[in-house]
């Protein structure tokens, strides 16, 4: 199935209908919650220097300013080994302002084109490489200058701090090479923590004749903005009692951070590292699982750990997943999202949904659907039963009466497949109520016939059988059963059908607040079978296959009078389940959902 609205495919029909359930989330951060255009905004070097960083995106267009001088080019040595670093132990490349490789290693190409130095990857021959991975953290890469193959090698690395640290003896000052202190490492920290904490995801380098003897050059920190929109999405289902859980490899810092802002992080919630989440055992973090909202320093492999915990606590889990080792955590999930654009086949094989745009906000969307076509399926069925009960019970008690049959075969039949089938149909695509994703999450183990569903169908029913036996008693005061007799009842069963429609197109609003109008199929439904039934009515040959004939526009009025009643008692209804709604009591169900 496909939905246009914020484009995710959605490749199960059921798992539409469970996204209605769906009351935890675990979202990847980069790309799904925040837009993936990263920019380095701070450089810190391992001699103190600070520089702003200005412009944005994978272009040239910037300045790294320090102490309000320009830098370009190698006219600051320390911050130009750091942008080397990073330039030179990188696997992207811009072309026209467009990024081939990934985002953190794009923006430290594009930070090297603005300080003039990009060419400086060109100067080496790669000999080695070790490929960045999740669960590592780091990159690093061994080259020799292409001027002099014969010269040692030199390395150098990208990572998270406090892997590159460790492959670190010694640290940059001035040129200089000194060995590498507790002062130095402490200081380094808490410039790690400080620009995380401002939400930057940071990035040390360093360089040196192999692995375990380099040189700490500095760090970078790069913001990835949040996607437009995810702010309010966040808001509306937290409100709505779905729980966000981000899982990112990002810093503790840098995670909270994000979080904050996007407001699923605050007081009374706690974040994790993924080594925690390793030396817990499944029992001890599922008790704790729902106080935690931030998953940090995490892998894909800790995100099967952490469903499993969510699960165990009753909850039904939507997870995102982007890499090949995510797979078994998306199939373990209720719901499996894949990301479109930067997933990778067997994550998308194993997904139940699709998120094209990678956009957080789709999944919204997505349940949103979930709910809408739950409650279009709970309208239909209270549709159909209502109208079989009553033509099942208006046969049964003629019967049981001793009246004639107020419906002959080829009615019984018209009312079956003419009536009730097209409209019926188009409850069913009844376009989505925007409050529906303001509702908690239903219960899975919740029945689509709830007792007040089946009461519902039940009343209408009663009306329907009570207000076609009234007429027909009414007709046939004069002892005589006449095509007029059963014309008037069969046609006021058809009103009742029509109105009673009508009224089940939403089981909480009233039909003026969706709209008369608004679902266009159900206008066409409803239009074509009065027209039948006119026709059924007012045209000769049908009235001989029938056995109808034509009534009078006071007996049309008389009939659309009483027949209405089944719409407006289901309106009061409606009206007083909704005044009730205003003062909730807490539903036992509804705070389960917002524990979890
Ligand atoms: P998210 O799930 O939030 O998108 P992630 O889990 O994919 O993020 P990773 O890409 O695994 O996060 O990054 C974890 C850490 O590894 C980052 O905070 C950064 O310090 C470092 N890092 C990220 N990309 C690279 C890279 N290409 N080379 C070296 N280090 C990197």
């Amino acid at each position: 199935m496909r939905m246009v609205k914020k484009r995710a495919i959605v490749k199960k029909l059921p798992i539409v209908e469970t996204l209605g359930c769906c009351n935890v989330i675990c979202s990847d951060k980069t790309g799904t919650l925040t837009k993936n255009e990263m920019t380095v905004t701070h450089i810190f070097t391992s001699d103190g220097l600070h520089a702003e960083v200005t412009g944005v995106g994978y272009n040239r267009f910037g300045e790294v300013i320090h102490d309000g001088d320009i830098i370009h080019g190698f006219c600051n040595p320390s911050i130009s080994k750091v942008v080397e670093a990073g330039c030179v132990c990188n696997d992207a490349e811009i072309r026209n302002n467009s990024l081939m490789g990934t985002p953190t290693e794009g923006a430290l190409i594009a930070l090297s084109t603005k300080m003039g130095i990009e060419a400086l990857r060109h100067d080496y021959i790669r000999r080695a490489e070790y490929p960045f991975s999740s669960e590592q953290k780091w990159m690093a890469v061994k080259c020799v200058p292409r001027t002099q193959p014969d010269k040692q090698e030199i390395c150098f690395m990208k990572g998270a701090y406090e892997q590159v640290i460790r492959y670190c003896s010694t640290y940059n000052s001035k040129g200089l090479t000194l060995p590498l202190t507790q002062q130095q490492r402490e200081l380094y920290h808490q410039e790690t923590a400080y620009m995380g904490s401002a939400g930057l995801r940071v990035i040390a380098l360093a360089s040196g004749p192999e692995l375990g003897q380099l040189t700490f050059l500095g760090l970078v920190g790069m913001i990835d903005p949040p996607r437009t929109g995810v702010k309010e999405a966040v808001a509306t289902l937290i409100r709505s009692g779905v729980a966000i859980k981000m899982i990112t490899g990002d810093s503790q810092e840098t995670a909270v951070a994000i979080a904050s802002r996007l407001g699923f992080y605050s007081k009374g919630l706690q974040s994790l590292s993924g080594e925690d989440v390793d030396t817990l055992d499944i029992q001890q973090l599922s008790q704790i699982v729902s106080k935690v909202s931030v998953f940090y320093r995490a892998s894909p492999r800790h995100k099967l750990k952490i469903v499993k915990c969510l699960q165990n606590n009753g909850a039904v889990v939507a997870m995102t997943g982007d890499g090949v080792n995510d797979a078994v955590a998306l199939k373990a999930a209720d719901i499996g999202i894949a990301m479109g654009k930067t997933g990778t086949d067997v994550c998308k094989e194993a997904a139940d949904m699709i998120l094209v745009e990678d956009d957080f906000q789709t999944i919204m969307s997505a349940i949103e659907e979930g709910k809408g076509i739950y409650n279009n399926i709970k309208n239909f069925v209270r549709f159909q039963l209502s109208t079989s009960i009553a033509a099942l019970t208006l046969i049964c008690l003629a019967t049981l009466m001793n009246f004639p049959n107020p419906l002959n075969a080829m009615q019984i039949l018209w009312i079956n497949i003419i009536m009730d089938g097209p409209p019926a149909q188009s409850l069913g695509v009844e376009p989505v109520d925007k409050d529906v994703i303001r509702k908690p999450p239903r219960n899975l183990k919740d029945s689509i016939l709830t007792k007040n569903l089946i009461i519902k169908i039940l009343l209408s029913s009663i009306i329907i059988v009570c207000g076609t036996l009234f007429v027909f008693w009414r007709e046939l005061r004069d002892n005589l059963i006449t095509p007029r007799d059963t014309t008037m009842t069969f046609t006021c069963f058809v009103f009742f059908d029509m109105f009673n429609a009508l009224s089940s197109r939403s089981q909480t609003k009233s039909v003026f607040e969706i709209g008369l109008c608004s679902n266009k199929m159900f206008c066409y439904a409803v239009l074509g079978s009065i027209m039948g039934q006119l026709l059924v009515i007012y045209f000769p040959p049908l009235q001989k296959v029938f056995q109808t004939e034509s009534l009078s526009l006071q007996d049309l009025m008389f009939l659309i009078g009483l027949t209405s009643s089944v719409c407006i008692v289901s309106e009061i209804i409606k009206k007083l389940e909704r005044s009730k709604d205003e003062n909730p009591k807490q539903s036992s169900s509804s705070s389960f959902f917002l524990d979890v």
